[in-house]
């Protein structure tokens, strides 16, 4: 007999919305590397919860992102997570990207978001900061202290009988029989655990765990890529400047240096897009960017100064995409057309991964029963 129902790997949003998710029907013992719950990127982030207009139709991404904001805001309104339904603007600062605007409020209503489009002058009635020739308005985005919620559903968790073990690294994993093996390194000791299945929410990790298990990553397409994002913050008098959540039109990697607000009426820029190849897990943000940093945010509210910024912090994105190559959507599988049966594959999971976490937790729990 296993030692535990579900073995859940990372405690980061994913891994504890997994784990209060499942706690209630099975027993579950989450693994965790750090001292703490959510150290890595669930807690180096914007913080928003997204509306679902940027995925392709059909997309995990869109859909779960659409399911997982409304999940969400109930999540918080029945156990006291601060949030706040600020809304968000997509400004076009010229008229060239007027299109783009076009097609991202089709690609929203297709997805079944809530939007509208605004004219200049109704942005500037918003934004008064806010240079603008249209927007997009999307009053369902907003923002959530991804701690708190974090702290909410490993309480959850723990209250339906889910064990957290901190400093819990796992090195190994293998298929034994009818159950896993798992190799758990505790500072210099290493010891194991068994498993009916297991659940991979390693986040920036999580590739490195599906080798574990001898899933082969460039053939199944799991080799995930890291991008920084750094934030710059107001600190000045101008920190109230703006409202709501601010974002230029998209680009490519990123959806571009945009205002957060944040619940505490913290005012930060950010976060750029940074590839790291050598994947090091490096959040210092880099003073120099100060000037680049400022023109990209006085794109948005022309009255930002280069020394209202001050460095904040920096997250990191675990993509699929590396340089130059096209968006993936995130992987959710169970393994077992592979020889790996139990084993569910969290990979590719960036953003909207803090807006979806409840969704990709439903999902998971579906392909579990599934089996
Ligand atoms: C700059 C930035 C901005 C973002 N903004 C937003 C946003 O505004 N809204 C939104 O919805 N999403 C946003 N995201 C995405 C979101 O933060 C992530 O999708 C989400 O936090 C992923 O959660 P996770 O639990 O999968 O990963 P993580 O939070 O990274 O958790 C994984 C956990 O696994 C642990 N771990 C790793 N390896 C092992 C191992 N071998 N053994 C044991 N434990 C291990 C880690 O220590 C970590 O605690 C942003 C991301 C970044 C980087």
């Amino acid at each position: 007999m296993a030692d535990t129902g579900v073995a859940v790997i990372g405690a980061g949003v994913v891994g504890l919305a997994v784990a209060a998710r499942l706690a209630p029907s099975t027993e579950v013992v989450i693994l965790e590397r750090r001292a703490r719950h959510g150290q890595e990127t669930s807690s180096r982030n914007s913080e928003v919860i997204h509306g679902g207009m940027y995925y392709p139709t059909g997309s995990l991404k869109a859909r779960l992102c659409v399911d997982g904001n409304r999940r969400l805001y109930e999540l918080c309104a029945r156990h006291g997570v601060p949030h706040a339904r600020v809304g968000k603007i997509i400004t076009a600062m010229n008229a060239d990207e007027l299109p783009k605007l076009d097609e991202l409020l089709r690609l929203g209503h297709a997805n079944g978001v809530e939007m509208s489009r605004l004219t200049g002058e109704e942005t500037r009635a918003l934004e008064p900061h806010v240079p603008s020739v249209g927007a997009l308005l999307s009053p369902n985005t907003g923002i959530v202290s991804a701690h708190a919620l974090m702290d909410c559903l490993l309480h959850l968790a723990r209250e339906a009988g889910a064990l957290l073990q901190p400093r819990a690294e796992v090195v190994g994993l293998a298929r034994e029989g009818a159950q896993w093996s798992l190799t758990v390194r505790e500072g210099d000791e290493e010891g194991s655990l068994t498993a009916e299945r297991v659940v991979n929410a390693a986040g920036l990790e999580a590739d490195t765990i599906a080798g574990l298990a001898g899933i082969d990553l460039d053939a199944a397409g799991y080799r995930q890529h890291f991008w920084k994002g750094s934030y710059f913050s107001v600190r000045s008098s101008k920190a109230h400047i703006v409202s709501r959540l601010v974002y230029p039109v998209p680009g490519h990697v990123s959806l571009g240096v945009h205002a957060v607000v944040g619940l505490e009426g913290r005012l930060r820029f950010g976060p750029d897009a940074e590839y790291l190849p050598d994947r090091a897990l490096d959040y210092k943000v880099n003073e120099g960017k100060r000037a680049a940093f400022a023109a990209s945010v006085r794109r948005l509210v022309p009255e930002i100064e280069d020394d209202d910024l001050e460095p904040d912090m920096a997250g990191i994105r675990p993509k699929l995409q590396g340089p130059g190559q096209g968006v993936r959507d995130f992987v959710i599988a169970e393994e077992q057309s592979r020889g790996l049966p139990g084993l569910v594959s969290l990979i590719g999971i960036d953003s909207p991964g803090l807006t979806s976490a409840l969704s990709i937790a439903e999902e998971v729990a579906q392909l579990l029963d599934a089996k």
